[in-house]
């Protein structure tokens, strides 16, 4: 099982952990990123509300680990093998994060469902690859524009959610955490509106409690796509919006410390 995200109170949404990881996807340098870690590590409070990380490309995981190492901010991998072991050239698996100390695997992310073809049945996989080797998934589900406007997002986000689902149990969705990524708002600078947000986030809530009411209270629901800090306290505020998933704004140091600070009010 993936290491349980820290648990809060009892009362609404302050009942649940949040959440916001950034996703630095293929950028980055050994210099920009040691630069980047050590603003975010003088930056970003250890304890308090929301827990932070950063999600970095696999060959800078160590350097993230060692920069971050006694800061108050985790970090993971944006991808993991559905696979153990053996001859997948080019994988990583669970198992190898695991020993690096990897908190955290993004699963599902929708440029990796668009761009290598990854479908339901294999983001499924590499959650349960990813928390049978102690990690905590994040697991992403959201529509594109054209599923949106012709009113399938539900049934869109459902599909994904239940493929997991049915692979894993709704037990391990309560070690998990899931991220509404709508396609269309990511990297697009065009963001959810708040309300559009709380809906899809809501619905997935909903479907959880169906199967399992406690799983669903404590289920940790982040919101991406073009999070700014101009626009993350208000998402953060909706009641079933419980952190988020930060692409670009991730990069730039004082963006992602203030997308932080306002999950921690
Ligand atoms: C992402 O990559 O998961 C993401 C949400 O990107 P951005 O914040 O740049 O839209």
């Amino acid at each position: 099982m993936g290491a349980k995200i820290a648990y809060f109170g009892w009362c609404g949404n302050a009942m649940r952990a949040r959440l916001v990881a950034g996703n630095w996807k293929m950028n980055g340098s050994l210099a920009e990123n040691q630069r980047l870690l050590n603003t975010l590590k003088a930056g970003i409070p250890v304890g308090g509300r929301a827990g932070c990380a950063v999600c970095a490309p696999f060959p800078y995981l160590p350097q993230v680990a060692a920069a971050l190492a006694g800061s108050g901010i985790d970090w993971g991998a944006q991808n993991v093998s559905e696979h153990g072991a053996g001859a997948y050239t080019g994988e990583v698996s669970g198992a190898m994060l695991k020993e690096f100390g990897c908190r955290y695997a993004i699963v599902g992310h929708s440029e990796r469902r668009g761009h290598y073809g990854e479908d339901d049945n294999r983001v499924a996989a590499k959650f349960v690859a990813a928390q049978r080797a102690g990690l905590t998934p994040i697991l992403c589900v959201g529509e594109t524009l054209e599923q949106r406007e012709r009113g399938e997002t539900e049934g869109v986000v459902e599909r994904q959610l239940e493929a997991v689902l049915a692979a894993a149990g709704v037990a391990a969705l309560g070690e998990a955490a899931v991220a509404y990524e709508p396609v269309w708002a990511i990297g697009t600078g065009r963001t959810a509106a708040p309300e559009q947000a709380q809906a899809v986030h809501a619905f997935i809530r909903a479907r959880v409690l169906g199967r399992d009411r406690s799983v669903a209270e404590r289920l940790t629901i982040m919101y991406g796509g073009s999070v700014k800090p101009g626009n993350a306290r208000e998402l953060f505020a909706m009641p079933d919006v419980d952190g988020g998933l930060i692409g670009g704004a991730s990069l730039v140091a004082e963006d992602f410390i203030a997308i932080c600070a306002a999950a921690r009010k």
